[in-house]
């Protein structure tokens, strides 16, 4: 008896007590097969002709009338796919192999931790509407390291339109914010209105922006958002990134309310949609887990800006401004 008999044995005896029955069966020689086979104690007792068909009357334990002695009667090799399949997941929970992201709170999916395995721009997102969330004018230490974990738990990838000026403040959360696979992009350096200021500033402003990003990034940042929105030639000509505005204005600078952040992003929002809030309020950081789930209810997943492009084969220009990236 292996090891795996004596177990079902076992487990057999537990469920079923000693009572005992009576069973019929054809022949004494395929009775001992199946007492072999089950392997177990359970099976004993006396054997004797029945009314002259040949047929032995076997007592036994309750246990054969169960449903796991039946299953091991019926399906003998049952228990060694059972231990492959077990095998197999614990390999695979092991290695923390993934399938895909879906983003799909009812998906039978799993889901993969992005950070760890999923670069932000290497996922699919067949059937679904997109969404970007973007934050403008961190970092700021508590909010955007609070909504760095919100978006880490949730595996949502975001753009951060960020300050220079914060960004030489707070390096640390900038490489994190890169590390986590969001992609950041460049607010200007001190968020002054470029096209109330003399072009020579704008350009020095846009560029000592680029210039600190790059020193903290090790690259130059992909995009730019002028604040405000504001652009003219001056600024066209200088940011040498596409321009990235919006569709959905939360309004949570004004507001700083949860739920007309929510409301407002909701009865806005689109597919393609560039949803625009600020990663210093604690409402806005108080408002995204909600608003996350409430879009993915309504068929929504949360892309990058550069997600967004590639998803609708786009190639941006430098220095154009693009408002939204609808199908
Ligand atoms: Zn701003």
């Amino acid at each position: 008896m292996n090891m795996l008999d004596k177990l079902f044995s076992r487990e057999i005896n537990r469920r079923t007590g000693a009572h005992a029955i009576s069973i019929y069966i054809d022949s004494a020689t395929k009775t001992r097969k199946r007492s072999r086979s089950l392997g177990s104690s359970a099976i004993k007792a006396s054997s004797s002709k029945n009314r002259g068909k040949n047929k032995t009357i076997i007592t036994t334990k309750r246990a054969e009338r169960s449903f796991f002695y039946r299953l091991n009667i019926r399906f003998p090799w049952l228990k060694l796919v059972a231990v492959i399949v077990v095998g197999v997941i614990v390999i695979l929970d092991l290695c923390d192999l993934t399938i895909s992201r879906t983003g799909d709170p009812h998906s039978k999916v799993r889901i993969a931790p992005m950070a760890k395995h999923v670069k932000a721009t290497d996922r699919i997102f067949k059937g679904k509407m997109l969404a970007a969330l973007t934050f403008d004018d961190g970092p700021f230490p508590e909010t955007t390291s609070r909504l760095l974990d919100i978006l880490q738990q949730k595996d949502v990838p975001a753009t951060f339109f960020t300050l220079g000026s914060k960004a030489a403040a707070y390096p640390d959360i900038i490489k994190r914010e890169a590390k986590e696979h969001h992609e950041v992009a460049s607010h200007t350096m001190y968020h002054q209105n470029l096209i109330r200021i003399p072009a020579a500033s704008a350009v020095s402003d846009i560029n000592e922006a680029k210039s600190t990003l790059s020193s903290i990034l090790g690259h130059d940042p992909v995009y730019t958002r002028p604040p405000y929105g504001n652009i003219n030639e001056t600024v066209r000509t200088t940011v040498g990134t596409p321009i990235i505005l919006w569709s959905v204005d939360t309004e949570d600078w004004k507001s700083k309310d949860v739920n007309s952040i929510i409301t407002t992003a909701m009865r806005e929002v689109h597919d393609g949609a560039i949803i625009l809030m600020h990663d210093i309020y604690p409402s806005t950081v108080d408002a995204v887990p909600i608003l996350i789930d409430t879009l993915r209810e309504n068929g929504y997943e949360l892309a990058t800006i550069s997600e967004l492009v590639k998803q609708r084969g786009l190639k941006l220009e430098n220095g154009t401004a693009y408002y939204n990236f609808r199908p």
